[in-house]
């Protein structure tokens, strides 16, 4: 069986904490695989050692929230059939080609102040601060 890390660092989000077993019994690895899977994501600094188990560090968490947006790499993962190359809105669900997204600048509207970031285009929810979207590469709306 072929390891996911999308698939497995969303379980150890839900769980809060996983042991070897838990991965055994949700995507039937082999004991061994689990074991030497769940050290390998620690080592990548995305899980910790909690108690007994292990758990998502904040950058564990980060990347669970990235995938969600941009889709993991893998391209048998079945939580993201055809995300690559789409930014996918977190509150919605809507997707645009990720070449298409843009930091939209800061605006006044008679009630309301838009910071700049990146919204979705369907929602108007934030996806990205600014800065947050800086980081990631993604240009600035001109
Ligand atoms: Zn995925
Ligand atoms: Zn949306």
């Amino acid at each position: 069986m072929k390891t996911n890390k999308h698939q497995t660092l969303l379980l150890v989000m839900r769980l809060e904490a996983v042991h070897a077993r838990d991965l055994e019994s949700h995507f039937r690895y082999s004991g061994g695989t689990a074991r030497s899977y769940l050290s390998h994501l620690a080592r990548q600094g995305l899980l910790g050692r909690t108690g007994s188990g292990y758990g998502l560090t904040p950058k564990g968490r980060d990347r669970v929230g990235h995938f969600q947006i941009f889709g993991c790499l893998d391209r048998d993962c079945p939580l993201c059939q055809g995300k690559a190359g789409y930014l996918t809105c977190p509150h919605c669900g809507h997707r645009r080609p990720s070449r298409e997204v843009k930091i939209l600048q800061k605006k006044d509207f008679i009630i309301v102040v838009r910071h700049p970031g990146v919204y979705c285009s369907r929602c108007w929810k934030l996806i990205f601060s600014a800065a947050q979207a800086r980081l990631l590469g993604i240009p600035e709306e001109r």
